[in-house]
């Protein structure tokens, strides 16, 4: 599969993968090991899947959910959740994924745990950074997406234009002909559409 990764850092793009959380039933993209595996690797953390399982996966969400946690507390000016705080430092604290150079590129082996580490780590400093004040919520009512607002006048309104910033232009569109509709139906003499 396909992740997205609109975010502009590791530590918005994973919290990113339990996807339009203002839903009743988010969607869940981390939805096997295998989808964590690739992750890791379309986030440029590693070069390779990363070999996970079903414990791994559970862990990976837990901390994601930290992540979460603090992201949002991080953009509301509000405290950091202790529990959030502890397991993304914990995870921090560990060894991180160890680039090389070999005859045939850049390897780089990495365990779970080690590329969860790069993400908390990503989060301590991004939270910890000049980009706090640019976190955004994308403008899909329904997409819970954040990420760093780089733009111009931090004009930015959407996580990505497929699918958010369509879907938004395109609700407006309808809106706007159904009220030209109803103004030209009003009209005397004028054979309804
Ligand atoms: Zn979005």
């Amino acid at each position: 599969m396909r992740h997205a990764f609109p975010g502009g850092t590791p530590a918005l793009d994973f919290p990113g993968t339990l996807r339009f959380r203002h839903r009743a039933e988010p969607r869940e993209d981390l939805d096997s090991p295998v989808s964590l595996g690739a992750w890791f690797r379309e986030a440029g953390i590693t070069v390779d899947d990363v070999p996970a399982g079903p414990a791994d996966l559970r862990k990976a969400l837990a901390l994601r959910e930290a992540v979460h946690r603090l992201v949002r507390a991080a953009m509301a000016g509000e405290d950091h959740d202790r529990d959030a705080l502890d397991l993304v430092n914990r995870y921090a604290r560990k060894p991180t994924p160890v680039p090389q150079l070999t005859p045939a590129g850049r390897q780089v082996d990495a365990t779970v745990e080690q590329a969860l580490a790069h993400v908390a780590r990503d989060a301590v400093l991004t939270l910890s950074g000049p980009d706090v004040p640019l976190l955004k919520e994308c403008g899909n009512p329904e997409c819970s997406q954040i990420f760093i607002d780089r733009s111009r006048g931090a004009r930015r309104e959407w996580c990505a234009m497929d699918p958010c910033g369509n879907k938004i232009k395109a609700a407006a569109y309808r809106a706007r002909k159904r009220a030209n509709g109803l103004l030209t139906a009003g009209r005397p003499g004028r054979p309804p559409a």
